[in-house]
C-alpha cells in the first residue's frame, strides 16, 4: 500500500467508524493498566462493569500490591481468566510499587518489563495513556492486517512491525483503534459485513474469496 493509500483507508475507516477511541473507562493511568489486562478475552462493556466496583475498592499499585488474590478473583472473576489475571495485577502492582516508586513507568521497555505485563497491554498504555505512537496488536488487528494483506501471519509480533512500516508513525495509535472497531462491527471472523464495508477495495481477503 502506498502512503496515499494507507491516508485513504484511513480516512474510509475514520467514516466508517467517527468513535473510533479506547472504551475501556480509568480516572489513572494504573487505572487504564489494569482495565487493559482485564480485557483480554473480554468485552469492554463487561471490564467497565467489573472496574467501577474494583476502583471503588482499590485502585492504586500500593493497595493492589497488598490484596488478597482471592478477594481479586471475586471481583474480576466475571471477566474471566480471573485466576491468571489477578495474579497479573497484583505481581506487576509490586512491581511499580518496588521499582518505580508506584508510578506506570512511560516508556515501552519499562511498561514490558513489569511483571504479568505483555507487550499488547504495554502498546496500549503506552498509546492510550501516555499519548505515544504504538500499535497493540489483539485479535482483531491482527485478522485485518492480514485481511488487508498487511501481513501473511499469525504472529502478533509479525503484524505489529509489518503494520509500523507501512503505516506513517503518527497514525499508529490512531489505526489500532479503528482496526479494533472494523474488526468489531463490521469485519468479524466468521461472518464479516463485507456489503456494509467501506475498505473494501483494499481487502485482499474479499478478492481471495471472489475469485
Ligand atoms: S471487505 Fe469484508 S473481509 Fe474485507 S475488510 Fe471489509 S468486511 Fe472485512
Amino acid at each position: 500500500m502506498t502512503n496515499n493509500e494507507v491516508k485513504d483507508l484511513i480516512d474510509l475507516l475514520d467514516k466508517q467508524h467517527p468513535n473510533a477511541v479506547c472504551e475501556l473507562e480509568y480516572s489513572s493511568i494504573y487505572e487504564l493498566l489494569v482495565a487493559v489486562i482485564l480485557s483480554a478475552q473480554c468485552t469492554d462493556k463487561r471490564v467497565n462493569i467489573v472496574t467501577k466496583k474494583l476502583f471503588a475498592v482499590v485502585n492504586t499499585p500500593e493497595q493492589m500490591a497488598k490484596i488478597d488474590i482471592e478477594q481479586l478473583e471475586k471481583m474480576i472473576f466475571s471477566c474471566g481468566f480471573y485466576h491468571n489475571k489477578a495474579k497479573n495485577i497484583i505481581a506487576c502492582s509490586k512491581d511499580i510499587v518496588d521499582r518505580f516508586g508506584g508510578e506506570v513507568p512511560s516508556n515501552i521497555d519499562d511498561l514490558m518489563s513489569l511483571a504479568g505485563v505483555g507487550r499488547k497491554t504495554a502498546n496500549v498504555v503506552y498509546a492510550v495513556g501516555f499519548g505515544g505512537n504504538a500499535i497493540a496488536v489483539d485479535t482483531h488487528v491482527l485478522r485485518l492486517s492480514n485481511r488487508l494483506g498487511f501481513v501473511d501471519s499469525d504472529n502478533p509480533l509479525a503484524a505489529e512491525k509489518a503494520l509500523m512500516s507501512a503505516v506513517p508513525e503518527e497514525y499508529w495509535s490512531h489505526l489500532h483503534h479503528l482496526l479494533i472497531h472494523h474488526g468489531r462491527h463490521v469485519c468479524s471472523s466468521q461472518k464479516p459485513k463485507c456489503d456494509e464495508c467501506l475498505i473494501k477495495k483494499y481487502c485482499k481477503y474479499i478478492k481471495e474469496v471472489k475469485k
